[in-house]
Parts: structure tokens; C-alpha cells; sequence
């Protein structure tokens, strides 16, 4: 196969030019070719302990040593994987009673991550809903356009941040909220908000669900970080919320934060129809857009969330480990706005501790950013997220020391 096969030849000549890298990846490349030992990654979303790395987790390593002493076969997973996974997942994202489980009324696929979730369940809206406008928050995270847009929608953005409060714009939201009309599709974080850190409260949760009830659009939830806001049952208050409102929804779950799964390609299509008949219809559809994708999903990440979940004492270990980690994140929060202060900083960055999960909308300007990436070897994403994982007691005081100099000019 030549490159003239492939038309590349062709493209070259109408003056293509490359696809640009992904901003966030990227980033971490060039931090990695960056020599100055003082050198501090803000940039991509990995949960790193105070040594700045991300072991696998205890648990999952005893799951796995499980695995490798019992698995008998390689053998093809089931089109929407491995059918008790589903009942895990349902379980963790719901509630072990709660009522569209005992009604039979969702589904669940086993798929490659987050981004495996969102986009099997955008072909499979695309198939059913095939003329509606896909609505993401603005801002929202990177490949959400990307993903809607490469599945075939146009995607809008509704009001969320309020960078004036460092906070949510809940009048825009739920102004923008009231004119989507029947049919469309809203994604909604449900807790820890990328990239802003803002989440919606118990009350603003009910205001959104009453709307969605009202007007008929299609929430499609994305549960990318359960357990990292405030715990694994606190964080689903707002999925809860909307199930209560709404009698048809997707939830995409990934496991690669809360599981530290990441290369695993972990994750779950959820699906709660109106019925049971309703919940086998939508499934079948799901079955088939996953069919001509990917066949069926990768095994192992599955595998090790289920071996974790079947077992209480596992189940236990792995929630104490997610916990160290959630504490972890807020105690850097805390010591970060310290630090900041004491720094004489006269911005007050107190918001930062009232953002939840790994990520926070520090207000930087791009120039900011520019400055400390080159002056500081300090990277962080355009537009001022700052993965706050990324703090350790090593970093902390070269990059406050950094960001006083650029703040106070
Ligand atoms: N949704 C959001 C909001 C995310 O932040 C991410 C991960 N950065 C994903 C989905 C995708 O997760 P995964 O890596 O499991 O595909």
C-alpha cells in the first residue's frame, strides 16, 4: 500500500495540512521533552499521588493476581460485555434498590472508557435522533464537541460558568436550559465539572431535572468521576435527581480515574427506558452501533471492576483507596490556596476550595499560561484549568513562588 493509495498524495497538493495534536496531550509531550528539573505537569487529568505518580491501586492489583490464577479463556466478550458487569455498574452509578433496576427498565454495556460510553451512545442517538442538536455545557470538556460532531451532530453550547463569581451561572444555565427544545440531547456532568471544578447543587439539580422533565430534551449524563467529589453515593445525587424527572436517559460511566484504570479502557453505556420493552428495544439499537465499531469490548479493565464489586471485603479496600484519593485532591486544594496567600497574592483564590474533582478554573489568562510554560517550565492548559492533582509538596512552593511573580506582576 502506497501513500499515493491512500490519496494522501492528493491531499497534500490541495495544501492539507496535519491534524493538529490534542491540546492536553500534547502538552504533557513537550513537558516531558522539557530539561528544567523543576518542571511542573498541571496539564492532562491523571490523578498522581504526592510522589506524582498514579500506582495501580491495591485492590486492583489483588483483583487482577485473582484473575490471572482463575481466567481459563481469551474468548470473545458479548457485544455489550459481560451481562453481571452491567448489574455491577447499575448498582454503583444507582443504588443497589433503586426502582428502574427493580423495574427492569435499564441497560447496561461494557465499553472502551468514557469516551467508548459517549461515543456508542451518540451513534446510537444519531440512529434514532437522527435531525436533534447535541448541548454541552460552555465550557465543557475538549472531546465532547469532538466526539458529538464525529458521530454526525451539530453541537451548541448552553451557559454554565460564571467567571465574574468563579462559579455557575445558574441563571444563564437554566435560562439557556428552557429553550432546548423536545428531542434534543443535553450532556451534563454529573459531578466534578471539566474543566471548571463547579458542580450544581442538590436544589439547582432539581431546577434542571424539572426542566428536562418539562420540555422533553434527552439527558445524556456523563459520570466520569464518581467517588472524586464527594463519595460514590454523594457524587450520584444529581443522576438520582434526573432519573427521578425523566423517564428516559443515558449515563456514561468510566472507571479510569476511580479505578486508576486508564489504560484499560474501562467504562459503561447505561440506558433507563420508560419500560422494560423499551429498555430491550433501545439496548438492541446500542448492541448494533457497538457491533460496527469495535465488535465487542476490550475484557480485563471489566473484569477487575467486577472482581472488585462481587466482593465485599474487595468492594471495601478499593472504596478506602478512592477515599485517599478524594481526600488527597481536597487537601491540596486547601494547602494550594494557603500557599497562594502566603505568597501575598492579593487575588483571592478561595473558590478553589469549593471546586470539586481534580480540576480548577484558576482564571489565568493565556498570556499567564504562555509566561509560566516558558519563563517556569510550569504547564498548564490554555484557558487556566489546572489539574490540582498535579500539586505536590515538591512543586508546591516553586509554583506559587512562580504564580506570585506573574499576579503581582
Ligand atoms: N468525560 C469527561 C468529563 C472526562 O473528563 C473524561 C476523561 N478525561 C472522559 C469523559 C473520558 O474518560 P475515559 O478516559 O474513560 O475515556
Amino acid at each position: 500500500l502506497s501513500i499515493q493509495a491512500l490519496g494522501l498524495r492528493a491531499t497534500a497538493e490541495r495544501h492539507v495540512q496535519a491534524a493538529p495534536p490534542d491540546a492536553i496531550l500534547g502538552l504533557t509531550e513537550a513537558w516531558k521533552k522539557d530539561p528544567n528539573p523543576l518542571k511542573v505537569n498541571l496539564g492532562v487529568g491523571i490523578y498522581k499521588d504526592d510522589k506524582g505518580q498514579t500506582p495501580v491501586l491495591p485492590s486492583v492489583k489483588t483483583a487482577e493476581e485473582r484473575l490471572l490464577a482463575t481466567a481459563s479463556t481469551k474468548t470473545y466478550m458479548p457485544i455489550g460485555g459481560a451481562p453481571e458487569y452491567g448489574k455491577l455498574v447499575q448498582a454503583l452509578i444507582l443504588g443497589t434498590d433503586h426502582p428502574a433496576i427493580q423495574e427492569n427498565r435499564i441497560r447496561t454495556a461494557q465499553v472502551p472508557g468514557g469516551t467508548g460510553g459517549l461515543r456508542v451512545g451518540a451513534d446510537f442517538l444519531r440512529k434514532i435522533r437522527g435531525g436533534a442538536t447535541v448541548w454541552v455545557s460552555r465550557p465543557t470538556w475538549a472531546n465532547h464537541k469532538g466526539i458529538f460532531e464525529a458521530a454526525g451532530f451539530s453541537v451548541k453550547e448552553y451557559a454554565y460558568y460564571h467567571a465574574a463569581t468563579r462559579g455557575l451561572d445558574e441563571a444563564g444555565l437554566l435560562a439557556d436550559l428552557e429553550t432546548i427544545p423536545a428531542g434534543d440531547i443535553v450532556v451534563l456532568h454529573v459531578c466534578c465539572h471539566n474543566p471548571s471544578g463547579v458542580d450544581l447543587d442538590a436544589a439547582q439539580w432539581e431546577k434542571v431535572a424539572a426542566i428536562a422533565a418539562r420540555k422533553g430534551w434527552i439527558p445524556f449524563l456523563d459520570f466520569a468521576y464518581q467517588g472524586f467529589g464527594s463519595g460514590v453515593e454523594e457524587d450520584r445525587e444529581g443522576l438520582l435527581a434526573m432519573v427521578r424527572a425523566c423517564p428516559e436517559l443515558l449515563v456514561s460511566s468510566s472507571f479510569s480515574k476511580n479505578f486508576g484504570l486508564y489504560q484499560e479502557r474501562t467504562g459503561a453505556l447505561s440506558v433507563i427506558a420508560a419500560n422494560r420493552a423499551q429498555a430491550d428495544i433501545a439496548f438492541s439499537h446500542i448492541e448494533i452501533a457497538i457491533r460496527v465499531n469495535y465488535s465487542n469490548p476490550p475484557a480485563h479493565g471489566g473484569l477487575i471492576v467486577t472482581t472488585i464489586l462481587s466482593d465485599e471485603v474487595l468492594t471495601n479496600q478499593w472504596l478506602e483507596e478512592l477515599g485517599a484519593m478524594r481526600t488527597r485532591i481536597a487537601e491540596v486544594r486547601r494547602q494550594f490556596v494557603l500557599a497562594l496567600k502566603n505568597q501575598g497574592i492579593a487575588t483571592d483564590f478561595s473558590f478553589i476550595n469549593r471546586q470539586k474533582g481534580m480540576f480548577s478554573f484558576s482564571g489565568l489568562s493565556d498570556e499567564q499560561v504562555a509566561f509560566l510554560r516558558e519563563k517556569k517550565s510550569i504547564y498548564i492548559v490554555k484557558g487556566g484549568r489546572i489539574s490540582v492533582a498535579g500539586i505536590t509538596s515538591q512543586n508546591i512552593d516553586y509554583l506559587c513562588q512562580s504564580l506570585a511573580e506573574v499576579l503581582n506582576g
